[in-house]
């Protein structure tokens, strides 16, 4: 059953500069119980798409396309029903930056409590609140402790633990383990994998593609503003079609054979986007009709915006 699907997405900010197109055109579609990776560069839009997925835009605004989960048009939904209905309990989010995403005046315990009662959550909330912190391999003393008094990884599975409390079918992870060292990593990694096998559906959103060759089901790349691969990840990992995923995964560090190598160039400004292939100028196989049209092609397992594959 398809529980979100993404069409012709994209985003636009207002900026000093102009209008900045932080995602543009992007189309997916996810399974229940699936897990999506969309990875990229810095500033390439992913965190912005699971932004507009949560509704969460901060200066942003949706400007094409729909976005519609488990059959409804989350874009056309009222705030409050919104708010009420969907955010935290059937869509939630852990977010990048523990320390600006916990409020520092709260207990961990008081933050907890204010999204149970926001949701007017039924049943025992202590028991709620036991079994995410346990989750997470935290003790329940934290509970009791102001953000300033948890080191960073503490922090950060104090994040997720909010995010899994009211059990949503979507959790939408930006980073969330990168400020953390490998050993809570492959934990958090492995909590998220039983999570995944009791149905929940994961958008885990990274710049490192050798960590989410872990968990994924199926992976997008993005580039410039735009998903420009899209398939299993079985495709994605070992038969990659876009110069840009192949150069992503060359770069990938290695304990034995060839030595990373890096990509060239920086990304386009997303001011000004190029209206041909965004990768143009980065692209080791770019041919003359690159210059030209935009590329945009479906494959046996997803999609590819590639001249190479017409
Ligand atoms: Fe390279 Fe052309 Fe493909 Fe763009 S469309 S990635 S420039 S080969």
């Amino acid at each position: 059953m398809t529980l979100l699907s993404v069409r012709d997405l994209s985003i636009q900010y207002d900026s000093m500069a102009g209008p900045v197109y932080a995602v543009e055109h992007t189309s997916f579609d996810m399974e229940a119980g699936e897990t999506v990776g969309i990875v990229g560069e810095s500033a390439c839009g992913k965190s912005t798409l699971g932004l507009g997925i949560m509704r969460s835009l901060s200066g942003g605004s949706i400007t094409n396309g729909s976005i519609i989960f488990d059959g409804h048009s989350i874009n056309d939904i009222p705030d409050a029903e919104f708010d009420q209905k969907y955010r935290w309990k059937q869509i939630s989010m852990m977010f990048q930056g523990a320390m600006s995403s916990l409020d520092p005046v709260y207990t961990i315990q008081e933050q907890f409590a204010e999204i149970l009662q926001h949701h007017n959550f039924v049943g025992n909330t202590g028991n709620a609140v036991s079994e995410v912190i346990a989750a997470v391999n935290l003790e329940e003393s934290i509970l009791r402790r102001y953000p300033h008094e948890l080191s960073g990884g503490m922090k950060q599975r104090a994040i997720i633990a909010m995010a899994l409390l009211l059990k949503p079918r979507l959790v939408i992870a930006d980073e969330p383990t990168t400020a953390l060292d490998v050993l809570i990593q492959a934990r958090i990694i492995n909590m998220l994998k039983d999570l995944k096998s009791s149905g929940m559906s994961f958008l885990f959103i990274t710049h490192d593609l050798a960590l989410l060759s872990e968990i994924a089901d199926k992976v997008g790349i993005m580039y410039g503003g735009q998903l420009v691969e899209f398939g299993t990840s079985e495709s994605i990992y070992n038969n990659s079609q876009h110069p840009y995923t192949k150069k992503l995964l060359e770069s990938i560090p290695r304990l034995h054979g060839s030595q990373p190598s890096y990509i060239s160039g920086t990304p386009p400004s997303l001011l000004s986007p190029p209206t041909t292939c965004r990768f143009v100028d980065r692209c080791p196989e770019a041919m003359e009709k690159c210059q030209n049209d935009p590329p945009d092609f479906t494959t046996a397992d997803g999609m590819v915006k590639c001249w190479l594959h017409e």
